[in-house]
């Protein structure tokens, strides 16, 4: 606590044009609606505005939550009075690479991302265009739908290794990605900064029809007129998590002001005045009904604040390359 009052400080000292909002109600960055306020949020106009936030924060052994559009995340009532996070919305950069790939920062929504895909001719990210999220949470979750994954079209991610203060390239073969998993995953100090995106060549009235097709389908089957976030469960091997949750009984169940979606019972959705508690107890009352019913145990497949915020590595910072082929830190 101490450590982020002195990091605070520094970062208005030496940051002074940096965004910096106190005691921000998370409520505000989140698609649920649902969250007391963080310590702090912090907003860097460029990756090197981030990484130099991020050094700062390193030096007062203390780490940042990066927060892309809020869209998987369930933020606690009480607020993180002992966290800063660090939001990657003006990280807003997208361009064409002299080889035709794409190049995009960590804030650009995934909307944005397949608008210019599709904009330059190129097919492959159709699947992403009604994704709520940004190019930074959709790679550290593999986010997919209709068949289609961040995975199949990433070739690369730059981070920045919050530990070693340092850059690294990773190639998708090195991302260990999975269902709704990634190599970002397994640690807090992967902050990713941008991503590089090779899609063969489509046809743009075809890229474009299909968008709009998948989105149509997603309006139909899905509560996008509720506050959400998304896939409550993961999808469980062999099951739906809809469908278990759909036979038990639950579609329309409601706890305080958090419900299981009428319209898709995959989801929970904010009735209006909902708190984290309400959708914590909804969530664990369809596992507990699912299991009983079934015995298939459901996974939250939405990020449930607080989790323990500790850099994995906190060695002291040694000599290394910026950039690895791996893109994991080697000596
Ligand atoms: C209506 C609705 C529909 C949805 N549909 C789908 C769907 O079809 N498929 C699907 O997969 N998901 C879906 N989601 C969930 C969500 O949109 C995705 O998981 C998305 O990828 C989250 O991106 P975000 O930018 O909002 O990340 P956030 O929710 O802000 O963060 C998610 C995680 O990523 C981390 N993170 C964010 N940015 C960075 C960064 N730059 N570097 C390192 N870590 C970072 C955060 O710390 C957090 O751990 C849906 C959500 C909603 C509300």
């Amino acid at each position: 606590m101490e450590n982020l009052e002195l990091a605070i400080r520094e970062i208005k000292e030496k940051l002074p044009g940096m965004t910096l909002l106190e005691n921000e109600p998370m409520s505000a960055h989140s698609s649920f609606r649902i969250g007391g306020p963080a310590r702090a949020l912090a907003v860097p106009s460029d990756v090197t505005g981030l990484t130099r936030l991020c050094a700062i924060l390193r030096e007062h052994g203390t780490a940042p939550f990066l927060l892309g559009n809020g869209s998987n995340i369930l933020f606690p009532d009480e607020g993180l009075p002992e966290l800063l996070l660090v939001s990657t919305e003006k990280l807003q950069k997208i361009f064409l690479l002299p080889d035709g790939s794409i190049y995009a920062e960590a804030g650009v929504s995934l909307a944005r991302l397949a608008a210019f895909a599709c904009e330059q001719g190129l097919t492959g990210l159709e699947f992403a265009s009604g994704i709520p999220g940004t190019v930074g949470g959709g790679l550290r979750m593999n986010a997919g739908a209709y068949g289609g994954e961040m995975k199949d079209v990433v070739d690369s991610v730059v981070y920045y290794y919050l530990p070693w203060q340092e850059l690294f390239e990773i190639k998708n073969e090195n991302c260990r990605f999975g269902y709704r998993s990634s190599i970002f995953q397994q640690s807090a100090g992967m902050a990713i900064l941008s991503a590089v995106f090779r899609l063969p060549k489509g046809e743009k009235e075809a890229v474009s029809a299909k968008m709009r097709e998948l989105n149509e389908r997603r309006r139909d089957k899905q509560p996008l007129d509720l506050p959400s976030a998304g896939s409550a469960f993961r999808r469980p091997e062999g099951y739906f998590a809809a469908a278990l949750i759909d036979q038990a009984g639950l579609k329309g169940f409601s706890i305080g002001g958090a419900q299981v979606s009428e319209k898709h019972a995959g989801f929970v959705v904010n009735r209006g005045g909902a708190t984290a508690k309400d959708v914590h107890e909804l969530m664990m009352h369809i596992r507990q009904t699912v299991w009983e019913k079934f015995q298939v145990a459901l996974e939250p497949e939405i990020i449930i604040l607080p989790p323990d915020y500790k850099l994995v590595d906190d060695s002291p910072v040694p000599k290394r390359n910026r950039v690895t082929e791996t893109g994991m830190p080697t000596e």
